[in-house]
């Protein structure tokens, strides 16, 4: 058998990798370099668009659980991420270039792979996999708003990068929040004083301005700062900004707040300002992050950015939530469906490769419990009732407890009841 690819990002390079190791010859298409979204700068295979980081990699947290269900599935992802990783405290987060030149190797190198740098302008129309994210190209959208209908979309934004040797190393301390894991993070503080004027800065700065038919629909757990800064002053000290957890050891005291920057690459050469997403205009960017003491002189290499992502109505579109209907065994996957997040598409990646593969074999795949990470995701793409909008994993997406249980005990629960049920799902569906 044969199978398109279409899209070499994160959920179309875990989907080739899945089907290539499973005896398929498989054609992976990626645009680049001959055609580019705004988003993407390299010409890297499994480029990551924004942070560096992957979140969180505790598997008492749903986001590290899904992690650790996608390595047991043998995710070539989270292999890579594994290998290529920076210090992040509790969190995964990679040397952006080394993650992709490991994925990249490993694709050109196996022998069921050809990957073909080009643009696609149609959905094909039998035994392919659509993974061309949220800024997929025109040509290729409007063929597939054809077929599937309504377009949906929400904005995302970027965190600007600043160089490491302009950073005044003498205004920050290291540490990560309650000192969990290596001092990952380097922390400027702030006091009150020069909090209030950031937000106010951050208010009153240029921003780049949404078309006037494009009616700007933020996804909350990714908003910039000017929009946390509108709603109230303290919403960023309580956001991205919060100080607790850390003790400047200066003072001896938790700062006012704190701007957190997060190491880019395995050199220490670049960080990023986490959860500093921003659609302040670049010149404005320039201004105003010069009024973090430690960031007076910072050069920014990479600045912040706004971006609209399409996805499409999973549940009401498609079959399963991942097959467009009356083609041949044609499968849409990654951010397109409609989760939000780095490994929440690389888990739709696998898992669209694992279903075309069941289905082509003959195999009736029983699905994910919706109690399971995996699960809780194809639920929500399957099954979502009302006003269709993208998710990232969250406690949220399981079935509750049947008692009623303190917040602590309550996750652990959910934790322990996710991980049981997934290696029984596992142990079900047998060597696939
Ligand atoms: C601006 C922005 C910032 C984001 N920041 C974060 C973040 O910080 N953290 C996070 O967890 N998630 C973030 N996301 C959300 C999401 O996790 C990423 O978009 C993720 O890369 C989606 O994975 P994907 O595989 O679906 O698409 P992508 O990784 O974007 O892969 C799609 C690939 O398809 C290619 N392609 C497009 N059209 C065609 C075509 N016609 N023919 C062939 N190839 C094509 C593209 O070049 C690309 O390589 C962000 C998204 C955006 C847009």
């Amino acid at each position: 058998m044969e199978v398109s690819v279409i899209g070499a990002g994160l959920a179309g390079s875990e989907a080739a990798w899945f089907l290539a190791e499973h005896g398929v010859s498989v054609k992976l298409y990626e645009a680049k370099p001959s055609w580019k979204s705004p988003a993407h700068k390299t010409d890297n295979i499994a480029e990551l668009v924004c942070s560096n980081s992957l979140k969180s990699n505790d598997t008492a947290r749903p986001s590290g659980l899904l992690k650790e269900e996608l390595r047991k599935m043998g995710s070539l992802l989270m292999e890579a991420a594994d290998k290529t990783k920076v210090p992040a405290g509790s969190a995964l987060a990679v040397d952006r270039v080394l993650f992709s030149q490991y994925i990249e190797e490993k694709l050109k190198n196996h022998k069921n792979i050809t990957i073909i740098r080009e643009e696609v302008k149609e959905i094909p129309k039998s035994n392919a996999i659509i993974a061309t994210g949220p800024l997929t190209s025109k040509d290729l959208f409007d063929s597939l708003s054809s077929l599937v209908g309504e377009e949906l979309y929400f904005y995302d934004a970027i965190a600007p990068v600043v160089e490491a040797a302009s950073i005044d190393y003498s205004k920050t301390f290291k540490s990560s929040r309650w000192e969990k894991g290596e001092e990952a993070y380097i922390n400027c503080p702030l006091n009150k004083e020069q909090y209030e004027t950031l937000v106010m800065e951050i208010i009153g700065a240029k921003k780049v301005v949404p078309r006037e038919f494009e009616e700007p629909i933020w996804f909350e757990s990714c908003l910039p700062v000017e929009v946390m800064s509108q709603r109230g002053l303290d919403v960023l000290r309580f956001g991205p900004l919060r100080p607790v957890g850390l003790k400047d050891p200066e003072t001896g005291k938790t700062p006012w707040a704190v701007v957190q920057l997060r190491m880019e690459n395995k050199f220490g050469s670049a960080y990023n300002l986490v959860g500093f997403q921003t659609r302040m205009k670049y010149k404005e960017q320039d201004r105003v992050l010069k009024l973090i003491p430690a960031l007076e002189k910072a050069v920014i290499l990479k600045h912040g950015e706004i971006h609209r992502n399409s996805y499409i109505n999973a549940p009401a579109q498609l079959e399963d939530g991942m097959r467009i209907k009356n083609l041949h065994e044609v499968y849409v996957a990654g951010l397109l469906l409609g989760v939000e997040g780095y490994v929440e598409s690389i888990a739709m990646g696998l898992f669209t490769a694992l279903h075309l593969w069941s289905r082509s074999n003959g195999v009736d795949l029983p699905p994910p419990p919706p109690t399971t990470a995996l699960g809780g995701l194809y639920h929500h793409i399957s099954t979502s009732l009302g006003k269709y909008s993208p998710t990232n994993i969250n406690f949220g997406l399981w079935p509750p407890l049947k008692e009623k249980q303190k917040k602590r005990v309550r996750h652990l629960k959910l934790i322990e009841r996710a991980v049981s049920s997934f290696d029984d799902w596992l142990n079900t569906i047998g060597e696939f």
